[in-house]
């Protein structure tokens, strides 16, 4: 039909069409990768405004990252136009943010509470275990981190832990994190886990607010199911309701693929799409079976992986697409030589107008593995991306700035106020602070009404130095609150911070190279708060026919609304945009999870690099390694590439790596060799996985290892580069096999004969 309905729909196969139009009862749509869920979920979206007449206040959608909840708000605009902005479509943690600052005063807190990263959470942590005189080597704040986290995730309160706790380490956990719930309470503020954690006991505990919530939304859709944990599970029960409270139960759509969790090391289950049916007795289950993403070259390389692992309900996945290529596989030397080899194809695919940068994405396992690549892309000039590693919101600098917004912004927030006391320093040292910290806890009053009692000197052993010290300290931040109550801009709340501490005069003055990285970085983050105001004044807000209600959502611009943002950014956020950007992207395989490029490379495929040296001995670790290797697989929609290295550096330490045990697990004929690893003694049948059959299937990792792997061939006139040496070009070869070696002229560095042996920091370009 030519109705806007009708082409809502017209795109779709039977069974997402059904998905789509399904009314009621809940609604699992279960599927392999690439197979239209998230599609199916916008889709239904827009089906729910222009069919079914469904206010778009009555939504809310859940996604994994803002950056997929900004997409999928955009295409829902796309379809039915402006009135798409009163929708709630957002990240489980955004959401509660939402639900939290509105409904901040039933739980007794104050609307400006602050979000604690982290990094907040481990140094609060901290300082709770120091008062509770624990052994640090014991218990280490991260555990301990850890641990509280994992309870969270499992609704689990501080008394319950403390009830259920049965040795020694329960006992302590529990015990910290009771009065860690107390200080986070003082400072007004919440983790990450509390976000979650809080608006389930706000829903369970206060009907009446409940009901306000079960009448407004009628709709709740999440994508990516499979990464939900029991926290979240519960939220969106108790966010469609029961019907108990008269307001009939709203309409559940959940989208996911058990196949790709891989997120249980944050509490993930798939029980959660494995028992939805005993979830809702009611519900009805979708599977979409085709494949609109990838080759079936590439998909039945994901099959054949993933069907390895044991307990999961084989789907059956298949795409129209055709064979396409062959998925190329490379055996590198070293790191070196794979990141030459992909940054050579990248050159190639591009040079040949068969993909463009913004189409290419580099996988790895973790991210220490980007250098390598980052330092060969500069040296060629490739323009890439690498998303997440060190964060830019993670550096120091960026953090003491955001802390001073964030302590004029909230008060109480002490751990921000306790990171900024003495940055830059001022002369007050750990025994001042000391005195006042035990001052206020003693007194029961905040830090900052501390401080204050220190001016006034009402904090005992307190030297007159550190007094006057305090005394400025208070002075400065009373300036600079001057500023916020006058509403100002961030942006220059934030100048004025830079200004009158001197944090970034102290830096320029510093002769450190690194401090000059702090100044542009910290101008970077002026930017970013000068574009927050901006876009905030100028993006004009539609006025709604149905007028919107107080959402929770700080003014707009403003620095609670900064703050918010800052602290809620995702790696994944930062994904480049294929068309804008026109960049590599280089990112971790769970960061690429829900993305799809037309070339992928997948590196590092080696034992101990990925499957990950934790999983080797774990069925349970391995099968999640398992997942991640399809994700990877089935994010590549016309080419993928596999590559692995013989020797990797890791520690500093060259050490050979044997092939990762998910090639095995590829059938041969869907791959094609470009490289394999050199054979080492007499000819055999031709390898398969890259490897040469004398090779041990499974040697030990060892660091002797390099010295066995082959010679990096050259000639003379070839092009290379080196990790000390950077850019040179061959001028003579002598000898031959573990003997061979090449002078090679780096310019400016000088002329240098270097042995050819395997784990050289060489490579050809
Ligand atoms: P993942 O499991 O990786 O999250 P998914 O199941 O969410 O994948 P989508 O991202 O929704 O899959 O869809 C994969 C690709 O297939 C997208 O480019 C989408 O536009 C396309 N697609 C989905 N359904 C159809 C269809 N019926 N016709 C044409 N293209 C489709
Ligand atoms: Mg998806």
């Amino acid at each position: 039909t030519g109705s806007a309905v009708g082409r809502l729909l017209e795109d779709l196969n039977p069974s997402q069409r059904r998905a789509v139009e399904h009314a009621g009862a809940p609604l699992l749509v279960v599927a392999g990768a690439g197979s239209g869920k998230t599609r199916v979920l916008t889709r239904r979206i827009a089906y729910l405004l222009a069919e079914r007449k469904v206010h778009p206040g009555e939504v809310m959608a859940i996604t994994f990252t803002n950056k997929a909840a900004a997409e999928m708000k955009e295409r829902v605009s796309d379809l039915v136009g402006a009135r798409a902005r009163s929708m709630w479509v957002s990240t489980f943690h955004s959401m509660c943010v939402r639900v939290m600052r509105r409904e901040a005063k039933t739980l007794g807190m104050s609307s400006n509470f602050s979000i604690y990263d982290s990094d907040d959470t481990r140094r609060l942590i901290t300082l709770v275990a120091r008062d509770l005189d624990l052994d640090p080597k014991r218990y280490p704040a991260r555990t301990l981190a850890i641990h509280i986290s994992n309870l969270k995730n499992e609704l689990v309160d501080a008394a319950t832990a403390k009830e259920r706790a049965t040795n020694d380490l329960e006992r302590r956990v529990a015990e910290v994190y009771e009065s860690y719930q107390r200080r986070l309470g003082e400072s007004n503020s919440l983790d990450f886990d509390d976000l979650i954690m809080r608006t389930v006991e706000l829903l369970q505990d206060h009907p009446d607010v409940a009901e306000h919530y079960h009448r407004r939304f009628r709709h709740v859709l999440v994508d990516e199911y499979q990464d939900t944990n029991h926290a979240q599970y519960t939220l969106v029960r108790e966010l469609i309701g029961t019907g108990k409270d008269g307001v009939p139960p709203g309409e559940l759509c959940v989208v996911g693929d058990a196949d790709q969790s891989i997120y249980a090391f944050r509490g993930a289950t798939i029980r959660n799409i494995v028992e939805f049916e005993r979830d809702y007795p009611q519900a009805s289950t979708i599977l979409l079976e085709q494949n609109y993403r990838s080759t079936q070259t590439i998909l039945s390389a994901a099959n054949a992986v993933i069907s390895r692992n044991p307990d999961r309900r084989d789907k059956r996945l298949w795409s129209d697409l055709g064979d396409g290529e062959k998925i190329v596989g490379y055996v590198a030397d070293n790191e070196h030589d794979e990141a030459a080899f992909v940054a050579r194809e990248i050159d190639r695919l591009v040079d040949g107008g068969e993909a463009n940068n913004g189409e290419i994405a580099v996988f790895y396992r973790t991210n220490n593995q980007s250098r390598v690549f980052e330092e060969i892309f500069i040296r060629l000039g490739l323009p890439y991306k690498v998303v997440g590693g060190v964060r830019f919101y993670e550096r120091r600098e960026v953090r003491d700035a955001l802390a001073y917004l964030r302590a004029l912004s909230n008060p109480d927030d002490t751990v921000s106020l306790r990171r900024i006391l003495n940055v830059p320093k001022r002369g007050i040292g750990d025994r001042a602070e000391a005195c006042v910290s035990t001052y206020a806890e003693r007194e029961r009053i905040g830090f900052a009404a501390a401080l204050r009692a220190a001016v006034e000197g009402r904090v005992p052993l307190l030297n007159p130095r550190s007094r006057n010290a305090i005394a400025g300290f208070v002075e400065l931040m009373d300036e600079l609150g001057v500023l916020v109550d006058r509403g100002d801009d961030v942006a220059d709340i934030l100048e004025a911070v830079l200004e009158k501490t001197a944090y970034r005069a102290e830096l320029e003055a510093s002769e450190d190279p690194q401090d000059h990285t702090r100044v542009e970085n910290l101008n970077e983050l002026v930017t970013v708060a000068r574009e927050f105001t901006d876009l905030g004044a100028v993006a004009p807000v539609p006025e709604e026919a149905v007028p919107v209600e107080d959402d929770g959502v700080p003014a707009e611009g403003s620095l609670a609304a900064f703050l918010e943002r800052v602290s809620l950014v995702a790696d994944a956020d930062s994904v480049p945009d294929a068309e804008s950007d026109g960049v590599v992207t280089l990112m971790t395989l769970h960061t690429a999870k829900g993305l799809e490029y037309p070339v992928v490379f997948c590196t590092g495929w080696e034992d101990g690099v990925f499957p990950h040296m934790r999983a080797l001995g774990d069925p349970t670790e391995l099968a999640e390694e398992r997942r991640l290797a399809y994700v990877g697989i089935t994010r590549a929609q016309r080419r993928l590439y596999l590559s692995r290295a013989l020797v990797r550096s890791a520690w500093g330490q060259p050490s050979a790596n044997p092939a990762s045990r998910f090639l095995d697990e590829i059938p041969p004929d869907l791959v094609e060799w470009r490289r394999v690893e050199p054979k080492r003694s007499a000819p055999s049948a031709p390898t398969s996985w890259g490897r040469g059959s004398s090779t041990p299937s499974r040697p030990a990792p060892t660091n002797a290892g390099w010295k066995n792997t082959p010679a990096v061939a050259l000639d003379v006139g070839d092009r290379v580069s080196h990790d000390k040496y950077g850019l040179g070009r061959v001028v003579a070869v002598d000898g031959s096999g573990p003997r061979a070696t090449a002078t090679i002229d780096f310019g400016g560095a000088g002329t240098v004969r270097l042995m050819l042996i395997g784990g050289v920091p060489l490579v050809k370009l």
